[in-house]
């Protein structure tokens, strides 16, 4: 066996398995059949080759024909369903290239196309019949059919699909002009002897297809693709070349050893100096084509590196990773998709604003299928790889692949990354389709890859950069919101602090409560208030102050009566209005309308009317309490909306309201007492002149009874002397006890008359020095008989040394001294005794009378110098009494800067009444 056997029998046994390979990979895909069946044509070919130059074979040679004019229609069939199935069943054409392949078949049995072979020592030369030249134009008919179809295809294809018609395309073009070359226009030429080549090119041919169809994935062929592609042409050239060298040297020099060297000598020189540049022309060319967009992935890395160490603004990261990648790797889009939690709490993966707008398609759910793949892949996902694992897998991982895919489509992406941090998937890296249309190379997926930690923590430092941002941002928004609090607070409570200075000065109500009114619109800025307030009987409400502005009066005069003649009652709920709720609630209450205010009673139309007139847009009412209970409330007329008043304004009003509670009590309080007092002294007026009236009564009555009861106790003094003639004892007896009534008349006048002159501040006194132990003895013994008459022991126990002299009125004195000693008589019963006695002190004299009688009760004893009083009960047993004695004898007492007192160890115990008077004071 020579070596052009050794080729095929390689070249047909390498086709045959690759035939066996594909429809062993996939029997029931239409294209696979295809292909085969091509495949297995091809290699049968080849054998028949093998049999025809080895065995001489002449059946060989015509099945060699047989299998190559098969080849077309497989091919074509083949080209038409990979690597989609475009075939319509209205489609004639295939059918009749299967029509022409079989007739050039059945044709190529017969000695149509080749008549006979030749064989000799050099090999095997074919004599063509006639059917030789339709058999080539159909030949290349549909050969540069299947290239225009497969151009076609692959103008329309992208991704994947496009790489791997490009691979069919230029496998297809070795093959068919090798084949052609070698075994159908050189053997015309008689060359036979390249005939082998067809075949080994059709291996490269054959070889690329089945890679592309059994795995989706050929970039590593590429360079292999490429370089075949380069040496198959030169070798076509260079046997080119040889043979129109042979062909020449045989027209122009024949079949000499000379013309052998020339031709010889020529190519070589050819070969030399051309096919070097010619190498390198190829190589540019298919440069160009495979690798068109050469990307320079070192480039790529140090610059995305520098942005994603160095870069702290998320956003701006990601914005320039995806203008980086988009650019660099000729992308139609790219975006990162970070992991955002919505507002119900699910998580997902979103682009950023800017890009949503434009494509609202890039996000994806966290629990959507294709997270939860990349979660489990943990590594760079491709749409292309994703759709060869469906038709790889089960139907249960079918299920989750086959959401995922359409999630990439979704999205209009072909590549994602997820992007890990601490074992958190924090985004998602997602590439769309290369513009070129090619898929993503080895390198691209490598770059993925090494950038995608990169990314992770660049994004984290990124996170965490922004948080602390903020944070130290949200902090100082804290640090001013509590200041501008604090401040507001401090302004609100030095206007309280003034306001309440100022109120608690005044003591009139309606001045403090005008004073609130205007401060509510002057200090705390609003548009004005209303002070409401109960009347007296806690049913009435009625209005107490209007802030005075300008524009409040304006509105006040809608009103055309004062607004103090406004009132509701607060038991009347048919009339009620939102000042009631907060009078009985004693709650804070707002209101956007000032008509729910003040309607009823101020007609709703004019509480329209006047809110439009202020501006107002919230009433606020805060109660104003006292003693637990709300007496009134502000209603306070404010220009913002209800959730413009903040709590602090709210707590400055109920404090102004608390405030006004205070006040409010306090002055109620001060109105009473300045009340009581006015009634007091009105009764005290009163008094004073009933007093001064009884004074003047007693006064004039005593003077006009006075003079004529002298004349009448002169009268009875002579007519008892028997000055008129002398009377009969009995008459004698009577005219004494009328003489004895009278003088106790003329006392007892005398007395009144004493106290209407003290009272008056007419008593006055005659001071001289006065010996009291004789004026005391010579008043007992004055009244020695009537206490003999009496049946009592009077005695005076006269001192043994006499008394200093005092400085004193002795007829004053003597009217003390008679009183007291009088008074033990009287109040003594008979058979008692009765002691008087004077004695000196130091400083002081002292006079006592002590009696054995009926004493004085212990409550009794400090009243019994007052006016008018009398001993309890002593009315009864002794009704002759006035209870003047004793005012009057104090009176003259306290008048010599002396005491006087009574002592007594109770009723029926006897009693003793004393007085001192000074020595010192020789007045
Ligand atoms: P009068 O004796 O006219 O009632 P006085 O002013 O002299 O008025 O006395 C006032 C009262 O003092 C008497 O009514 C009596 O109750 C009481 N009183 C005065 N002296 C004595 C006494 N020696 N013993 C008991 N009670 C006396």
């Amino acid at each position: 066996m020579n070596t052009i056997g050794i080729i095929l029998l390689i070249s047909f046994l390498l086709n045959f398995s690759l035939a066996i390979v594909v429809i062993a990979r996939q029997r029931n895909k239409e294209a696979n059949i295809w292909y085969s069946m091509f495949s297995f044509a091809v290699s049968f070919w080849i054998l028949s080759l093998f049999f025809l130059f080895e065995y001489k074979s002449n059946l060989a040679g015509k099945l060699a024909f047989l299998f190559t004019s098969i080849l077309p229609p497989l091919l074509y069939h083949f080209s038409l369903r990979f690597p989609k199935n475009d075939v319509s069943i209205s489609n004639v054409g295939p059918n009749i290239s299967i029509t022409l392949g079989t007739i050039f078949g059945i044709t190529s049995l017969f000695n149509l196309i080749v008549e006979k072979n030749l064989f000799s020592e050099q090999g095997v030369r074919v004599v063509f019949g006639p059917l030789i030249y339709p058999f080539i134009a159909y030949f290349i008919y549909y050969f540069v059919y299947i290239f225009v179809l497969l151009w076609k295809k692959y103008k329309k294809a992208y991704g994947i699909q496009k790489q791997q018609l490009r691979y069919l395309f230029w496998g297809v073009i070795i093959f068919a002009v090798s084949a052609v070359m070698t075994n159908l226009i050189l053997p015309v030429f008689g060359i036979t002897q390249l005939n082998s080549l067809g075949p080994a090119f059709s291996f490269i041919m054959l070889g690329s297809i089945t890679y592309s169809i059994s795995k989706h994935r050929l970039l590593d062929i590429r360079f292999v693709i490429t370089r075949s592609v380069i040496y198959g042409l030169l070798l076509s050239l260079v046997t080119l070349l040889l043979v129109f060298a042979v062909f020449l040297s045989g027209q122009y020099f024949g079949n000499t050893y000379a013309g052998k060297i020339v031709s010889a000598i020529s190519v070589a020189i050819i070969i030399v100096f051309g096919l070097d540049p010619f190498k390198l022309l190829l190589s540019n060319i298919t440069d160009k084509i495979f690798f068109k967009a050469k990307i320079n992935y070192q480039a790529i890395l140090r610059k995305l590196s520098e942005t994603l160490n160095y870069e702290l603004d998320q956003n701006k990261l990601i914005r320039e990773l995806r203008t980086t990648l988009r650019q660099e790797l000729k992308l139609r889009q790219a975006a990162t998709l970070l992991r955002k939690t919505n507002a119900n709490g699910t998580d997902r993966f979103e682009a950023m604003p800017e890009l949503l707008v434009d494509n609202p398609s890039m996000v994806v759910r966290n629990s959507s299928a294709l997270v939860k793949y990349l979660r489990d892949h943990k590594h760079v996902a491709i749409l292309e790889s994703l759709e060869r694992k469906i038709e790889d897998s089960t139907d249960e991982q079918n299920k989750l692949l086959l959401a995922s895919k359409l999630e990439f489509e979704r999205m209009g992406m072909a590549l994602a990354y997820p992007i890990f941090a601490q074992g958190h998937l924090i985004a998602i890296l997602v590439l769309g389709p290369k513009l070129s249309g090619d898929s993503f190379s080895n390198e691209d997926l490598n770059l993925i890859e090494v950038l995608g930690p990169q990314i992770g923590s660049a994004i984290q430092k990124a996170n965490l950069f922004q948080e602390v941002k903020e944070f130290s941002a949200g902090l100082q928004v804290k640090v001013e919101e509590a200041t501008t609090e604090l401040r507001e607070r401090n302004t609100s409570l030095t206007t309280l602090q003034t306001l309440t200075k100022e109120i608690t000065k005044n003591l009139d109500f309606n001045t403090v409560v005008q004073e609130i009114a205007d401060a509510v619109a002057n200090k705390l800025g609003y548009m004005g208030a209303i002070l409401v307030f109960l009347d007296d009987d806690g049913v009435t409400v009625r209005a107490r102050a209007v802030t005075n502005t300008p524009l409040t009066a304006k509105a006040v005069g809608v009103l055309g009566e004062p607004f103090q003649n406004f009132t509701t009652r607060l038991d009347d709920p048919e009339h009620a209005n939102l000042a009631h709720q907060v009078l009985i609630h004693g709650e804070i209450m707002m209101s956007a309308s000032m008509a729910q205010v003040l309607t009823p009673p101020i007609p709703r139309i004019v509480a329209d009317g006047m809110q439009k007139i202020l501006g107002i847009k919230t009433m606020v009412l805060v109660p104003i309490n006292t003693e637990g209970k709300t007496i009134g409330c502000i209603e306070i007329g404010v220009q913002k909306e209800p959730d413009h008043i903040s709590r602090q304004e709210l707590d400055t009003m109920q404090s102004m309201a608390d405030e006004l509670g205070v006040v409010a009590r306090n002055l109620r309080l001060f109105a009473q007492i300045q009340n009581t007092n006015r009634k007091l002294e009105d009764a005290n007026r009163h008094l004073q002149q009933l007093d001064q009236a009884k004074s003047e009564f007693v006064s004039i009555a005593s003077h006009q009874l006075r003079t004529p009861m002298t004349g009448i106790k002169g009268y009875l003094s002579m007519l008892a002397d028997g000055d008129f003639g002398k009377l009969a004892p009995e008459h004698v007896k009577i005219m004494r006890e009328l003489l004895g009534e009278s003088d106790r008349m003329i006392r007892l006048i005398n007395q009144f008359l004493n106290v209407s002159k003290i009272e008056a501040g007419k008593f006055t006194y005659a001071k001289v020095p006065v010996k009291l132990d004789a004026l005391v003895e010579q008043q007992v013994n004055e009244l020695t008989k009537v206490a003999a008459d009496k049946k009592l022991k009077l005695e005076f126990k006269k001192p043994r040394k006499a008394l200093p002299t005092v400085i004193a009125d002795p007829d004053k004195l003597e009217d003390v001294v008679l009183n007291l000693v009088d008074n033990a008589i009287k109040y003594t019963p008979s058979g008692g005794k009765i002691q008087v006695s004077v004695s000196a002190g130091p400083n002081e004299i002292e006079f006592c009378v002590k009696d054995s009688g009926i004493g004085i009760k212990s409550t009794d004893a400090p009243e019994l110098f007052n006016k008018f009083v009398r001993g309890s009960g002593i009315a009864q047993i002794h009704p002759d009494g006035s209870g003047l004695g004793l005012f009057i004898a104090k009176s003259i007492i306290d008048a010599h800067g002396g005491r006087v007192w009574a002592e007594s160890d109770g009723e029926g115990k006897g009693s003793s009444f004393k007085f001192t008077l000074p020595l010192n004071g020789a007045k």
